[in-house]
Formats: C-alpha cells, structure tokens, sequence
C-alpha cells in the first residue's frame, strides 16, 4: 500500500472541547494532539486469523532462536508490553499480546502476527533506561496492531489472488489456501518478517504513539534509533529497517504532533535499571547460527518429497522414501534417514534424526483416567528423568493426530551428535495409552526437516 496518509479530522472539534474540558485534557493530553492516522493495509485475513498464524509460526521459533527463558525477564517485558498494549489505538482488536526474551546480544526484535513479540536480549542490555526499551517494544507492537504480518502475506499472495483464485477468494478459502501456501516452507514464514520501508514508517509513527499514549516520554523512540546509528556496529534491527537518519526525522515529526510528553512521563524505573544489570549478569548466549543452509557435513541427505507407508500394530504413518522404518517388539517404531541414528547412550534414543511413533502408559490421577494434557505432561516428565537435558520450550498447542484432539509439545534437548536439538512431540489419548509422535533433529537443521515432519504427522491413520 501507499505512504501513510495523514489526516486532521479532530482538529476543530478539539479546540471546541478543550473550552469546556481543560481539566480532562489536562489529565489525558490526547485531545491535543494532531497525531498521523494510519490506515491498514489491505488483508485478507481476519484478526482471529492473525492469531492463529502467529500461533503457528511462534511454536516454530523456539527452533529458529534461542529464547533466554527466564521468567523474570520475561514476566518483566510482559509487565512493560502491557502497559503499552493498553494504549494501542481504539478499535485494535485484543489480540493476546505475549513478550518474549530471545538470548541474543544483537539489538533487534520482532513480531509475529496476532501480538507474539520477541525482543532480544541486546535491546535491554543496551538501552538507556525502560522508555528506550519501551520504544522498541511499542515499534513491534504498532507492527501487530497495522497487521503488517498478515498484510505481506496477503501482498505476497497478491498475483495469484487477481489471477485465478478469486474463485476461492469469493468462496471465502482464500485465507485458508494462503495459509497452507505460508506453512509449506520455512517454520517462521518469511512473509511474517520482512516489512517493506512503509510498513517500518508505519510502525514507527504507531509505536511513537503507542508510548507517548502509555506515558513514556516518546522522545526515546528517537533516542534509541540515534543511539542505534551511532553504535560502530550496524544493529540488525536497521538492516531490517532502512534508512534510519529520515526515520528519526519522521519519529521527531510524530512527537512535536502528539504535544509535549504528558506530565510525569516515564524516562526510567528502578525495575528496569535491576533487569539490565541481571540479564548483563548472565552467561554469554551460546553463538547460535540461525536456520540451515543445506545439510551440516556429515549430515544425512534431506528428507526425500516421496513418501512411503509404514503400517504398525495400530497406526499407518508416511515416511520418506529415502528413509528406513524399524519396528520393535513392543510396537515402537523408529523412522529415520540412513546414518541418522548413533549409538544409543543413557537417557537418548539414539535418534539423531528421525521419528519415534509409541505408545505411552501415563499414571491415573486421584483415581481417574488422565486428561491429554496430565497424560502429556507425565510423558514429558518421563523424558526428563532419563534425560535432564530436556527442557521444555512450548507445550498445550492444540493440533490433531489420527484425527482425534492432539497436543504439540516443544522440547529442547542436547543431540547425540553435538549441538542443540529440537523435539517436537504430538500426542493423543487411545484407549491403550497416549500415543505420540516424537520428531527428531539437530536444531541447526530443523528447517530442511520442518515439512517432512509435518507431512508426517498429519498422515497418522488408526486402523480402528
Ligand atoms: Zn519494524
């Protein structure tokens, strides 16, 4: 879409309404001010959607980035997003704003569609004070609240929509159809990341808005954009988001519109000053390459688009065809490349990479037959006493296996091979125990795995 527009609809009528209100303008300022309105652009997409999608490509980025997991820097975040959330403009729909440390040193951070924002740890450790992080806090969320995510997507879509699948379109499938397209690839779709220079303005001017309204002094939107042109280093947040010398032109523009701060704009807070120091205490990230570009040395060939049927005691699931299945005794199965599989050491499988289709026999609990989700978590506690290693990254993502209500749980491990592992496990409730799917591989390479995965679990088939 076009550069933003601007318009001044409430001019006169503020002026009226501050003879009359001095005192309530006072308290708020908004109806001062001469800010810029920015429209959305066009998406087909609704925001229950948004939610959805950003749901999807969230479970996906604990295997593309190294997330700090550490609540208190979390829950802090999140105590500093929502105070910014309840300034978003009226009318933004509520999506389930959630904000995440990512253990990182760079300065950057983003957001995903339906409010899953991450922030590195970088931008805390190198801001000034909480309304410079606030600032970088409230550029993301602008992203989520314009709907930038969904509405590259949507533009990315653009040529196939006008050319023939305006039939779906009309048939209302259209978003349906473009979110299967968005999944089949990377695992955090590159349509989510990459904003155009208009969408980065928008949530520039958005965002300076966004913490001007939540009482910070929206002067740190400037700040910390200068203090980020100045570091010797390019921060990665400007390769993403270009030219930011007419950006802070643009962000000083939105500030004298909004007025002055309000009074008692917040620059720090002692909370903030505590965070720094704690998360600048902690061990340096591990150097942590992003994604796979083809297949690590020594690494098995990727998964083959060709699938073959392995048929067990209970079940039918597809496998690559150049892969092998081994079935054992007791009806676990294991499906994996050649050389995938290592010699099996205390608390690990063996599984390098691949995937273990089994049946787990959870406990009851005070009598009863567990949920899915206590079934879920006894298994998952199960793999943690064999293998303390294991770590928990996401669990309770809804999803569906042999067509019956199914859990994604996302682990994180150490692999057999070296190196950070991703596990992501479905499970199910049977009537003989809670069968799962267990996927399997060196983290580095999840992406050339991602689909192969999928494809698998979505091809579970009971026999009865
Ligand atoms: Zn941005």
């Amino acid at each position: 879409m076009g550069e933003a527009r601007i318009y001044r609809p409430r001019f006169e009528k503020t002026r009226a309404l501050l003879v009359i209100s001095l005192t309530l303008a006072l308290s708020t300022q908004a109806l001062s001010d001469d800010r810029t309105i920015i429209h959305p652009a066009f998406n087909v997409f609704s925001p229950e959607q948004d939610i959805a999608l950003g749901q999807r490509a969230a479970a996906a980025v604990p295997y593309e980035y190294p997330l700090l997991n550490d609540k208190r820097v979390d829950d802090y975040l999140q105590r500093v997003g929502m105070r910014l959330v309840a300034h978003v403009p009226k009318g933004t729909y509520p999506y389930p704003y959630q904000y995440r440390c990512i253990n990182s040193e760079q300065i950057n951070a983003f957001a995903l569609p339906g409010g899953f924002i991450y922030i590195n740890r970088g931008v805390v450790e190198n801001a000034d004070d909480e309304a410079q992080l606030a600032a970088v806090m409230a550029h993301e969320t602008a992203h989520v609240v314009l709907r930038h995510g969904t509405a590259q997507a949507t533009k990315s879509a653009g040529a196939q929509v006008a050319l023939g699948i305006v039939g779906a379109l009309v048939g209302g499938n259209a978003a349906a159809s473009l979110m299967a397209q968005l999944f089949s690839g990377a695992a955090v779709p590159l349509a989510f990341l990459k904003m155009s220079r208009t969408d980065e303005s928008q949530a520039d001017i958005v965002g300076t808005q966004i913490l001007h309204d939540a009482g910070y002094d929206p002067q740190a939107m400037g700040d910390i954009f200068q203090k980020l042109e100045n570091q010797k280093q390019p921060a990665e947040f400007f390769s993403d988001h270009p030219s930011p010398a007419h950006r802070i032109d643009r962000i000083d523009e939105e500030v004298d519109r909004l007025g002055r701060a309000l009074p008692n704009a917040t620059h720090d807070t002692t909370e903030f000053e505590i965070i720094k120091g704690y998360v600048k205490s902690l061990p340096s990230p591990p150097q942590f390459a992003r994604g796979a570009s083809g297949t690590a040395s020594g690494a098995p060939a990727a998964p083959s688009a060709t699938y073959l049927t392995f048929s067990g005691r209970e079940f039918r699931v597809v496998y690559p065809d150049n892969w092998k299945a081994e079935a054992q005794p007791n009806g676990t199965a294991f499906l994996s490349p050649p050389g995938g599989m290592v010699e099996p050491t205390h608390g690990n499988s063996g599984v390098a990479y691949g995937v273990i289709v089994s049946t787990f026999t959870p406990q009851q609990v005070d009598g009863h037959a567990p949920s899915l989700e206590e079934a879920t978590r006894q298994l998952v506690a199960s793999l943690q006493r064999s293998n303390p290693h294991v770590k928990l990254m996401r669990q309770n993502d809804s999803e569906t296996l042999g067509g019956g209500p199914a859990l994604s749980t996302y682990l994180q491990s150490e692999s057999p091979i070296g190196g950070r592992e991703a596990d992501w496990l479905t499970t199910t409730l049977r009537a003989n125990g809670l069968f799962y799917v267990l996927c399997i591989v060196p983290q580095k390479d999840y992406n050339a795995y991602a689909g192969a995965f999928r494809a698998m679990v979505h091809s579970v088939k009971f026999s009865q």
